[in-house]
């Protein structure tokens, strides 16, 4: 399974694991400080109001698309350990190098992740991550 790229994929999700955490924190600190609703303006009026929703949507947008990140990663670096790390949890194939290079936190193959996205793509018209 892999064993000569873990340690790699092991010092890299751990890295973007720091970088996410950090940005995350940031994100909560500056929405908590709430330094934008500073500019916006009093908050009184309507259209204040309005961007400040907008801001307070679009950085609880990036939250929980940080924590999304971060889970993802959690659940890599749990493979690692485990030893399930690059085997696709459909197929239980390995998990292509060059797949893993580009998604470090995949758990499905190439072939098993497209045939999921066709099926949720046909049921709701989106993507299936
Ligand atoms: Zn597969």
């Amino acid at each position: 399974m892999h064993s000569e790229y873990v340690d790699s994929f092991s010092s890299d999700l751990a890295r973007t694991r720091a970088d996410l955490l950090s940005e995350y924190f940031n994100c909560q600190r500056e929405m908590a400080s709430g330094e934008y609703r500073k500019v916006v303006g009093s908050g009184l009026e309507e259209g204040d109001r309005s961007t400040m929703y907008h801001f307070d949507q679009m950085t609880l947008f990036k939250l929980a698309s940080f924590k999304k990140q971060l889970d993802q990663i959690d659940r890599a670096l749990n493979m690692i350990k485990s030893g399930d790390y690059g085997i696709c949890s459909c197929c239980h194939s390995e998990i292509g190098v060059a797949r893993l290079r580009s998604v470090p936190f995949a758990v499905h193959c190439r072939d098993c992740q497209e045939q999921l996205d066709r099926q949720v793509r046909e049921k709701t018209g989106k993507t299936a991550c």
